[in-house]
């Protein structure tokens, strides 16, 4: 689960981390009132969505300005009146898709006297499973770039959790961005900060880009991002508040809420499959047989009609959807059970695409029964493979 910047920086500012003073408001009225809170002379002004490179992105419309996401101002009357310009307005970032993001908040902030932006993320190494520190002068900038062109400009190394953090950990930060005297103590200092963070908080990533030295030779956080382990959530019910849904795909939110495990994905057949390494190999094998899966669907072992109903109506109200595969192997989930949720699924939303059913395993010939009496248009497959060329050839031609 991702939070907003803003969000972040009041969780990071409540461990004690160099954070600049801030407000938030939702409505154009309040603009005024808030960014008066705020001392000045400079006011950043900062639209709040769950996508980065907002400073470098453009809104669609054309009254919103042709400047981006992250604004400065020298007066309250111009920081309100930016945001005024963006709340509302749908901002497009290189992480937002060309769909963009709908700016339903915006975030008035101290403005800082930048010296240099730097980059740090903290995040859990898959490889070795420890939380690692990455690091690099290059902040401000798309990591991805930096890594992809200058890799040695990027420091990372993981923290051992039995001895946990140290004090060299945060030296070796500092030396690699080149730190020196106060800015070098407060490094030490945030990094045990930022780590401690991570580990009680349940964190997945954390990333700073920019960490800022300021003229004045101090560090702070400029930026934050912040996602959390979902499957952690329930230890946290201050996090767990924090979701904004509208941030959210509604598809997956839609899922979330019936339980199933469905991401969507870019291609265009459909899959409703049980067991996520069954829903992988699925994948998998539609692209073998060259085409892309809209989405990754695991239904999971013990679902009911009504659940099954639900996911098929997730996969139809995809646009990009030209078909759906339906690949059920019933160990524990009975095949019978899943022929009745398409089926009130589909007498309930309509069916405007070619269907493939494969089905195998318990109560194989109740389930396929139900579906051939049903008078649907269903093709019927008999494996795996048979299932996504069946399903390809009906999409492709
Ligand atoms: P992002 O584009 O979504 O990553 O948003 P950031 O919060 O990182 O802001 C983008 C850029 O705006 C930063 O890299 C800074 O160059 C600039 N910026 C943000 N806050 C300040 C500030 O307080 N003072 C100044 N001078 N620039 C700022
Ligand atoms: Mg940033």
């Amino acid at each position: 689960m991702n939070i907003h910047e803003y969000q972040a920086k009041a969780l990071l500012r409540d461990y004690g981390a160099p954070v600049s003073d801030g407000r938030v408001v939702t409505r154009a009225e309040e603009a005024k009132t808030a960014a008066g809170e705020l001392d000045g002379p400079l006011w950043v002004v900062k639209a709040q969505i769950h996508a980065g490179g907002r400073g470098k992105g453009s809104f669609k419309e054309a009254d919103a300005g042709d400047k981006g996401g992250v604004r400065l101002a020298k007066s309250v009357e111009e920081a309100a009146e930016e945001a005024k310009k963006m709340l509302g307005r749908t901002l497009v970032t290189h992480q937002t898709g060309p769909e963009g993001k709908q700016v339903n908040r915006i975030y008035f902030e101290d403005g800082s006297d930048i010296s240099r932006e730097l980059y740090l993320a903290l995040l859990v190494d898959r490889q070795t499973s420890r939380i690692s520190f990455v690091c690099s002068t290059e902040g401000g900038m798309d990591i991805e770039e930096v890594a992809a062109s200058t890799p040695e400009k990027i420091l990372s190394f993981d923290v051992d959790p039995a001895a946990g953090y140290q004090p060299y950990h945060g030296r070796r930060v500092a030396f690699s961005l080149g730190l020196e005297g106060q800015a070098m103590k407060q490094c030490v200092k945030l990094m045990g900060i930022l780590y401690q963070a991570f580990v009680e908080k349940d964190m997945e990533q954390l990333e700073i880009n920019p960490l800022i030295v300021t003229e004045a030779g101090d560090l702070k956080v400029l930026d934050a991002k912040v996602g959390f382990d979902g499957n952690a959530l329930y230890r946290h019910q201050d996090i767990a508040s924090l979701r904004d849904e509208t941030e959210e795909d509604p598809k997956e939110l839609q899922a979330s809420k019936y339980d199933l495990n469905y991401i969507a994905l870019d291609g265009e057949i459909g899959c409703m499959v049980n067991g996520a390494g069954l829903a992988m190999a699925t994948m998998d094998i539609i692209k073998l047989k060259g085409a892309e899966p809209a989405n990754f669907l695991d239904v999971g072992g013990g679902a009911t009609k009504e659940k099954v109903t639900e996911a098929f109506k997730i996969i139809t109200s995809d646009k990009n959807v030209k078909g759906i595969l339906v690949n059920i192997f019933g160990g524990i989930m009975r095949c019978d059970v899943i022929a009745e949720g398409v089926i009130a699924a589909v007498k309930e939303v309509g069916l405007s695409v070619p269907l493939v059913v494969r089905l195998e395993g318990t109560n194989v010939e109740k389930g396929k029964e139900i579906i051939e009496t049903s008078g649907l248009d269903v093709i019927a497959a008999d494996d795996l493979s048979d299932a996504a060329e069946k399903i390809v050839k009906a999409v492709k031609g």
